[in-house]
């Protein structure tokens, strides 16, 4: 299987097979399913006061970390997810195919909730499941689309995130890497 890298060919692929049954069953179940949203919403409880979306430091990136892995690990097969933290700091979340996500048929989340969403949005994150953390030109358009109520936007790839200040037009990329070879080769010869 060949493994896709980029989300706009993602894009491309998936919307193309919109209207096939399969592909409809399939979402109106991952849609139905609210599971995936409750470690996150747990996660919450206990750090929302203390976020750092700009910078992000060790609490939010555990928080992030747990968006990432319910993006990977609760559905059929990986999936992006989209969390948005409002004014309120409440959560917004939806979930989408391998390579888009939207609030498309997913509106009760916005609409439903005890409190509407209010803006200014303080962060916007987003998963790229397996792939890498990048803003894709949709991404961008996105952010220009809710330009001056958004603070910050979050992609999260695999083994890697990138944190963008919409006011500033700065970001934070951080990569994880596993350092063994390189412990290895330094101390090689030592003994
Ligand atoms: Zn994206």
């Amino acid at each position: 299987m060949k493994i896709k890298n980029s989300e706009e060919e993602y894009d491309k692929n998936d919307r193309f097979s919109d209207d096939t049954k399969l592909y409809v069953d399939i979402m109106e179940k991952v849609v139905k399913d609210n599971e995936w949203k409750k470690p996150i919403r747990e996660l919450w409880e206990v750090c929302s006061d203390s976020m750092e979306w700009v910078y992000p430091d060790f609490g939010t990136e555990a928080f992030l970390s747990q968006i990432y892995k319910q993006s990977i690990e609760h559905f059929d097969i990986p999936r992006e997810v989209q969390v948005l933290v409002d004014a309120n700091n409440n959560l917004f979340m939806s979930v989408g195919t391998p390579g888009f996500v939207s609030f498309a048929n997913q509106d009760d989340e916005l609409y439903g909730s005890e409190e509407p969403m209010k803006l200014p949005i303080k962060c916007w994150i987003h998963t790229h499941p397996n792939m890498s953390a990048y803003f894709s030109g949709t991404d961008w358009a996105t952010i220009d689309t809710w330009k001056g109520n958004l603070d910050s936007a979050i992609v999260l790839g695999q083994g890697e995130m990138w944190a963008y200040d919409c006011k500033t037009e700065i970001g934070k990329h951080v990569s994880f890497i596993k350092t063994n070879s390189g412990r290895y080769s330094v101390t090689e010869g030592e003994e």
